[in-house]
C-alpha cells in the first residue's frame, strides 16, 4: 500500500500499490471520489475525479 494525499482534505488515503492510472478511490475522511493519477515522471497522486453527471455548461 502508499499512502497519497487527499487533494481536498489533505488526508493520507491508502492505495494498493499496483493500482493503475484511472482507478478509483474514495477518500475515507471527506468522502471524495479521488482518480489514481502518474504523471509523465512516475509520480502518483491522486485527484479529484470527474464527475459524470456534471453539467459542462457548452
Ligand atoms: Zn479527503
Amino acid at each position: 500500500m502508499v499512502n497519497l494525499a487527499c487533494p481536498v482534505c489533505g488526508s493520507s488515503v491508502e492505495v494498493p500499490s499496483d493500482s493503475l492510472p484511472g482507478e478509483l478511490f474514495e477518500c475515507g475522511d471527506c468522502g471524495a471520489q479521488l482518480e489514481y493519477f502518474v504523471d509523465e515522471k512516475n509520480a502518483a497522486s491522486l485527484r479529484v475525479a470527474e464527475e459524470v453527471a456534471e453539467d459542462w455548461g457548452q
